[in-house]
């Protein structure tokens, strides 16, 4: 851990709710909420946390690499797109060390369902289960996520790299 490079990016999202669909958050599919609205299955954790880990090692973001005007993404499984990034980091020599995210909604409680979540995100971001934290807050009442109109997700990753990866660009 002595040598090598180490980035930190940042990723943020946010999904309006829809009854009509299923909610998928954190790669797991949870009952009894409104599903949320999005080209893709709108899990917002998952956006989110692929935001931090591209924007971490320098690739671009979501929207580039998943374009919503591609009907190839419809409905898709964001847990996918989030290996497809991590896939990308890899290919350019760079490996999650950790994700850290706050979930911002009136609903669902996160902490449930913090442990499935963990769960299905470790190995697609291929860190053990302490290389992620999952923390649900409400936004007491206030605003559009106070209303229950939608859900927020900031993240943050760590990645790294050995330097003599560097020269890869
Ligand atoms: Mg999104």
């Amino acid at each position: 851990m002595s040598t090598g490079a180490f980035r930190t990016g940042i990723g943020y999202d946010s999904h309006r709710f829809d009854a009509a669909r299923k909610l998928r958050l954190g790669g797991v599919t949870i009952p009894g909420v409104p599903g949320l609205a999005g080209h893709s299955d709108g899990d917002a954790i998952c956006h989110a946390v692929t935001d931090a880990i591209l924007g971490a090692a320098g690739l671009g973001d979501i929207g580039g690499m998943f374009p919503d005007t591609d009907p190839a993404h419809k409905n898709a499984d964001s847990l996918e797109m989030l290996r497809a990034a991590r896939e990308r980091l890899a290919a350019a020599g760079w490996r999650v060390v950790n994700v850290d995210a706050a979930i911002v909604a009136e609903r669902p409680r996160i902490a449930p369902h913090r442990e499935a979540m963990i769960r299905t995100l470790a190995p697609v971001l291929g860190v053990d289960r302490s290389g992620i934290s999952l923390k649900g807050t409400t936004n007491e009442g206030m605003g559009w996520i106070g209303r229950g109109e939608g859900i927020a997700v900031m993240a943050v990753a760590t990645v790294s790299r050995p330097v003599d990866a560097n020269s890869r660009g």
